[in-house]
C-alpha cells in the first residue's frame, strides 16, 4: 500500500491554503426528522436535471403514471431517466423556467396529482446474492441517480469500474451557509446511508473508505460512528468554508491537491455525497427511484425554517404559498447563500440538485466599489488564484490573460467576494467571462474538428489519385506488352484500332457555321440531304412493293375462288331465266295489253342484240338479223329451245351448288365445270342451228306470220346465240383456271 494511503489509515489529516469561515446560520434550523409538504396539486418534472443530456420520453399526454414510474428512458449513462415523484396524470409535455440563474425553459412533464396516491411502480429490489458491481451501476441509472451534492453528475457514469480506485470519499461537510440537508440526512438516515456506503464499495473495490463530517455537526458524526463497520472511516474535519468542495476535501483527506485539467479518478479518488449513498440504498434495496429529496427551507420569511422531504417536481411556488403564505416579497436563492444562485422565478422547481431554498427578506441594496487592491481576496481563494486580477481582466473582456491566469480554476466558491470590501460582484464577473472562454474554445474545437477533416479528406483524394495513376502506368505498361506481342505474332494493335476509329468519328463530324445573329450552330446540311434520300429510297421500295401484292391479290380473287365461280354461275342461271321470261313475251306480244308496251320491249331487246353483236365481232348474226323473215325464225327457234336453255341453267346452278359442297366434294368441280362448258357449247350450236331452220322455216311461212314480230324474234335469237356463246367461253376459261388449282 502506497504511503500517503498508510498515512491516511493512521488519521493523518491535511489542510489547504484560504478559505472564509462565514456565519453557518445552521442554529435556527430544524434538523430532527425531516418534514413533509401537503400534497401539491401538480408537479412539473424538467427532462433533464443533471449534467450530460435527455433520456426519451416515454410517457403522452393524458397518459396515467403511478409514482416512481419512468418519465423517460435512455440505455447511455449519462443520460438518467427522471421518474414521477407522485402518481397522476400528463396534463402538459412543455418548456418551462428551469431552476438556474438564466430561467431558461426546459422540457418539463407536468402531472396533475392523484390525491390518493394508492399507486406506485418502483423497480425489484435487489437480493443480496445477485449484486454485481455491473448490477449496481445499472440499478443507479434506472433509478435516475445523479450527484446530490449540487453538480448533477450521472452516478452510473461515475461509479462504472473502469480504474482502480484508492480512496472512497463520502462528502459530509456540508460548509454553506443554511444549508443541513446532509445533517439532517446523516443525523436520521446513518445506517441507512452506511448501507448505501457498502454498496458503493461493492461497486468500487477502494482501499479506503472514508465519510468525513464538519466538526459543527457533532449529533451526525456520533450517528455515523454508531453505525459504521471496520471498512469505513469517519473523519472529523475543521470547519472552514469550502471544506465541502471536492478538490478542498480531497485535498484535506489525502493531502493530494488535483490540477485543473485532472479528474479526481485519475488520482485514484472518487467523492460521492452522503444523500447520493442514500439514494443509492433506496434504489438497490428497495427498487425506489429519485423521486425526492432532503430540502433545506430556511430564511426569515418563513414560519419555521426546517428540512423536508419535498418530491421532485414541487414547485417554489407551492413551497411558498405552504411555508409563506403571508410572507412578503423577497429573493428566494436556491442552494446555500455563497454559491447558490436567485431564482429569477418561483415558476421553478425542485430538482435532484436541489438542497436547499432561502428565502430571506430583501437585504438592503449593497453598492459596487471601486477595487481598492486590498488583496483580501486573494488570501480567501481556495485555489490559489489572483481574484484581483481576474476581475480586472473579466471586466476588461481580455479572456486570453484572464485565461493565463487560471480564470478556469475557479470553483466559484464565492470566498473572494465574501471578503471583499468594495462588495464587488467578483464570482459574476468570473462566471461571464468563462462562459466566453467557453464559448471560444467550442468554436476553436469545431474549427480544428472541420480542419481534421478537412486534412483527412484530403490526404484521401490524394491516396486516390496517386492509386489510379499506379494503376493507369500498370494499365500503359500491359498494352505496350501486348502492342509489342501483337507485332511479334503479325497481329494489328486494337488500341490502336480503336483510336483510328475514334479520329475518324471525329473528323466526320459536321463543320460549324454562323448563324445571321453571329452564333455558331453545327452544319448538318450533309447529314440531313443524306437522310432524306434514304427515306426516298425506302418510300419507293414500299410502294413497289404494295404494287406486287395488290396485283397479286386480283389475281387470286379472279381465277381461284371456287365460291366466286359458284357465284358467277347463279349469275348466268338467273340471266338465262330472264332471258327465257323475255324471249316468252315476245313469242306472245299480243298478251301485252298495250301494244305500245310490247312494241318498247322488242326495239329495247333489239338494241340488246346490236350491242352483243358488235362485243362479238367474229359471230355473222348481224347479216342475218337484217333479214325480218330469219330473224322470225330465229326467235321461234329461241323460243324452242329456251326451256333447253332453262334445263342447262338448271344445271349449271347445280353444278354451283356442288362447288360450295365441302372439301371433301371439291373433286368433282373441274367436272361441273367442264359439263358446264360443254353445255354451253351445246346451246351455242343449238342456237345456231336453230337460226338456220328458222331461216328456212320462215321463208316457207312468210305469208302466215305477222310482218311486225319477226325482227324481234330475230334479234332475240341472235342474243341468245351470242349469249350462250359468251357462256361457252367464259365457261372453257373458267375451267382452265380451275384445272391447276386441283393439279395443286
Ligand atoms: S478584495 Fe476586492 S477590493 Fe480587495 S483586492 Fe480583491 S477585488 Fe479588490
Ligand atoms: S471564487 Fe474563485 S477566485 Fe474567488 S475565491 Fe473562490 S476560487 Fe478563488
Amino acid at each position: 500500500m502506497p504511503a500517503w494511503l498508510d498515512k491516511i489509515k493512521q488519521g493523518f489529516t491535511w489542510s489547504y491554503q484560504g478559505g472564509v469561515h462565514p456565519a453557518t446560520h445552521k442554529q435556527n434550523i430544524n434538523c430532527a426528522q425531516p418534514k413533509t409538504l401537503s400534497l401539491p396539486r401538480h408537479i412539473y418534472i424538467p427532462v433533464q436535471q443533471h449534467i450530460g443530456s435527455a433520456g426519451k420520453l416515454i410517457v403522452k399526454l393524458g397518459q396515467t403514471v403511478k409514482k416512481g414510474q419512468a418519465l423517460s428512458q435512455s440505455q447511455f449513462f449519462q443520460a438518467p431517466p427522471v421518474h414521477a415523484s407522485l402518481a397522476g396524470t400528463v396534463v402538459a409535455i412543455e418548456p418551462r423556467v428551469s431552476a438556474h440563474p438564466s430561467a431558461l425553459p426546459e422540457l418539463s412533464v407536468v402531472i396533475e396529482v392523484d390525491q390518493q396516491q394508492q399507486d406506485s411502480d418502483y423497480l425489484t429490489p435487489l437480493t443480496e446474492q445477485e449484486l454485481s458491481p455491473e448490477l449496481i451501476c445499472q440499478r443507479v441509472h434506472q433509478a435516475g441517480i445523479t450527484g446530490m451534492g449540487g453538480a448533477g453528475f450521472p452516478t452510473a457514469l461515475k461509479i462504472t469500474p473502469n480504474k482502480p480506485l484508492d480512496v472512497l470519499i463520502i462528502n459530509g461537510a456540508e460548509c454553506e451557509p443554511y444549508i443541513t440537508a446532509d445533517d439532517c440526512l446523516m443525523r436520521n438516515y446513518a445506517s441507512e446511508l452506511m448501507r448505501g456506503v457498502a454498496l458503493l464499495q461493492k461497486a468500487l473495490q477502494p482501499h479506503i473508505t472514508i465519510i468525513a463530517v464538519e466538526d459543527d455537526k457533532p449529533e451526525a458524526l456520533q450517528a455515523l460512528r454508531e453505525a459504521s463497520n471496520d471498512s469505513i472511516m469517519v473523519r472529523n474535519i475543521p470547519t472552514k468554508y469550502p471544506s465541502g468542495g471536492e478538490k478542498q476535501l480531497i485535498q484535506i483527506l489525502t493531502g493530494k491537491e488535483v490540477g485543473a485539467r485532472q479528474l479526481p479518478i485519475d488520482m485514484g479518488i472518487l467523492v460521492h455525497n452522503v444523500g447520493t449513498a442514500y439514494a443509492i440504498h433506496r434504489a438497490v434495496d428497495h427498487g425506489e427511484p429519485l423521486i425526492s429529496r432532503i430540502v433545506t427551507l430556511a430564511g426569515d420569511r418563513l414560519t419555521e425554517a426546517a428540512n423536508y422531504w419535498l418530491n421532485i417536481g414541487t414547485s417554489v411556488a407551492d413551497i411558498l404559498d405552504e411555508k409563506a403564505p403571508n410572507a412578503a416579497e423577497g429573493p428566494v436563492i436556491m442552494g446555500g447563500s455563497m454559491m447558490g444562485f436567485m431564482l429569477p422565478s418561483t415558476q421553478a422547481s425542485v430538482i435532484k440538485t436541489t438542497n436547499c431554498l432561502i428565502l430571506n427578506k430583501p437585504m438592503a441594496e449593497v453598492h459596487e466599489s471601486p477595487c481598492i487592491r486590498c488583496g483580501a481576496c486573494a488570501e480567501a481563494c481556495p485555489m490559489g488564484l489572483l481574484p484581483q486580477q481576474l476581475y480586472w481582466f473579466a471586466k476588461g473582456d481580455e479572456l486570453n490573460k484572464a485565461r493565463d491566469y487560471k480564470i478556469m480554476d475557479c470553483i466559484e466558491c464565492g470566498a473572494c467576494a465574501y471578503v471583499c470590501p468594495s462588495n464587488i460582484p467578483l464570482v459574476e464577473y468570473y462566471r461571464t467571462a468563462k462562459a466566453k472562454i467557453k464559448s471560444e474554445d467550442l468554436a476553436k474545437q469545431e474549427a480544428e474538428q472541420a480542419k481534421q477533416r478537412f486534412d483527412a479528406r484530403q490526404a484521401r483524394l490524394e491516396k486516390d489519385k496517386a492509386e489510379r495513376k499506379a494503376k493507369h502506368q500498370e494499365a500503359a505498361l500491359r498494352r505496350q506488352n501486348q502492342v509489342q506481342t501483337n507485332s511479334n505474332q503479325g497481329k494489328p494493335d486494337p488500341v490502336a484500332a480503336a483510336l483510328a476509329r475514334v479520329t475518324q468519328a471525329k473528323q466526320a463530324v459536321p463543320a460549324a457555321k454562323q448563324t445571321e445573329s453571329g452564333d455558331w450552330v453545327p452544319d448538318n446540311q450533309q447529314a440531313i440531304a443524306a437522310r432524306e434520300a434514304r427515306k426516298a429510297q425506302r418510300r419507293a421500295k414500299q410502294a413497289e412493293t404494295n404494287t406486287e401484292a395488290s396485283n397479286d391479290e386480283k389475281i387470286a380473287s379472279s381465277s381461284t375462288n371456287p365460291a366466286v365461280a359458284a357465284a358467277i354461275a347463279r349469275a348466268k342461271a338467273k340471266k338465262a331465266q330472264t332471258e327465257q321470261t323475255a324471249n316468252t313475251n315476245e313469242e306472245t306480244p299480243a298478251s301485252s295489253a298495250n301494244p305500245a308496251v310490247a312494241a318498247a320491249i322488242a326495239r329495247a331487246k333489239a338494241k340488246k342484240a346490236e350491242a352483243a353483236q358488235a362485243a362479238e365481232p367474229s359471230e355473222k348474226t348481224p347479216a342475218r338479223s337484217s333479214n325480218p323473215a330469219v330473224a322470225a325464225a330465229i326467235a321461234r327457234a329461241k323460243a324452242k329451245k329456251a326451256k333447253a336453255e332453262q334445263q342447262s341453267a338448271e344445271q349449271t346452278h347445280e353444278t354451283a351448288l356442288t362447288a360450295e359442297q365441302p372439301v371433301e366434294e371439291t373433286t368433282k368441280k373441274p367436272k361441273s365445270a367442264a359439263v358446264v362448258a360443254a353445255i354451253a357449247k351445246a346451246k351455242a350450236k343449238q342456237a345456231e342451228q336453230a337460226t338456220g331452220d328458222t331461216k328456212d322455216d320462215s321463208e316457207n311461212t312468210k305469208s302466215k306470220a305477222e310482218p311486225a314480230d319477226k325482227p324481234k324474234k330475230a334479234k332475240s335469237a341472235a342474243v341468245a346465240a351470242a349469249i350462250a356463246k359468251a357462256k361457252a367461253k367464259k365457261a372453257a376459261e373458267q375451267q382452265r383456271q380451275e384445272k391447276p388449282v386441283d393439279d395443286q
